[in-house]
């Protein structure tokens, strides 16, 4: 039985990229009203799922120290299940942002039809991106550019296969060296992925990490832009009910 050492606490890793969303975490420190609570409450769980991604990196970190033959087969086991963790935990920032978003503007979105993808034509009712696109035009843009950028669309696709089957991961010795490379296939829908499969060279402690700042920095991009609103949310709800 291998024994192993686990990062700090998931809940208490420093976000250093990602200040605008500190400020406005710290900015809803003391006392609660209720008014706020539910603010509060999806703010931090927006924190959580990208400090959780970064907890679990750090545990696929672990995993690619173990490096004897006896060790290998947990190794495998062990980068696949934070593969799956990281990735959900940095897709789930998006859905815990939109809450807030619905939130703050006020769009009245039923709590559970609350939609940020946007994979369809304009006017869809229960979608974020279309409901501010007379709004809020710019916050509009903006979501526009990260649902269309390559690494948001691959991140969704690897999610969405998640959401069936695991991606099959490659795992084979780097030449020469002691250590193992974990790779992801170019194609997540390719169940039966064989080595010209592999071209892209996903390795998966690069792609996670890569993900991660992907995620922290546009959830950053997306708090400078709503500051103003969420101070005024905050201290709206603050005077009105100490
Ligand atoms: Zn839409």
């Amino acid at each position: 039985m291998l024994t192993w050492n686990l990062p700090n606490d998931p809940c208490q890793i420093p976000l250093g990229k990602m200040k605008t969303a500190k400020t406005i975490y710290d900015s809803m420190a003391g006392t609660i009203p209720s008014s706020l609570l539910d603010y509060t409450q999806m703010q931090t769980a927006t924190m959580n799922r990208i400090e959780f991604a970064v907890y679990h990196y750090q545990v696929l970190n672990v995993a690619y120290g173990f490096a004897t033959v006896t060790t290998y087969t947990q190794q495998d086991s062990v980068a696949r299940a934070e593969m799956n963790a990281i990735i959900l935990n940095l897709m789930g920032a998006f859905d815990c942002i939109s809450h807030e978003i619905n939130t703050i503007l006020n769009l009245q979105i039923n709590e559970r039809e609350v939609m940020f993808g946007h994979n369809h034509k304009q006017g869809m009712s229960n979608c974020i991106i279309c409901r501010i696109s007379t709004t809020d035009p710019q916050l509009s843009t903006l979501m526009e550019l990260v649902i269309t950028s390559d690494w948001f669309k691959e991140l969704k696709e690897y999610r969405n296969h998640i959401h069936k089957r695991l991606p099959v991961i490659q795992v084979s010795m780097v030449a020469g060296g002691s250590f193992r490379k974990v790779t992801l296939p170019d194609d997540p829908s390719n169940y039966n992925p064989q080595s010209p499969d592999f071209s892209k060279k996903l390795e998966l402690q690069a792609y996670c990490r890569d993900r991660i700042d992907n995620v922290m920095v546009t959830i950053e991009e997306l708090y400078q832009k709503l500051h103003p609103q969420i101070t005024q949310y905050v201290t709206t709800r603050r005077t009105a009910s100490p």
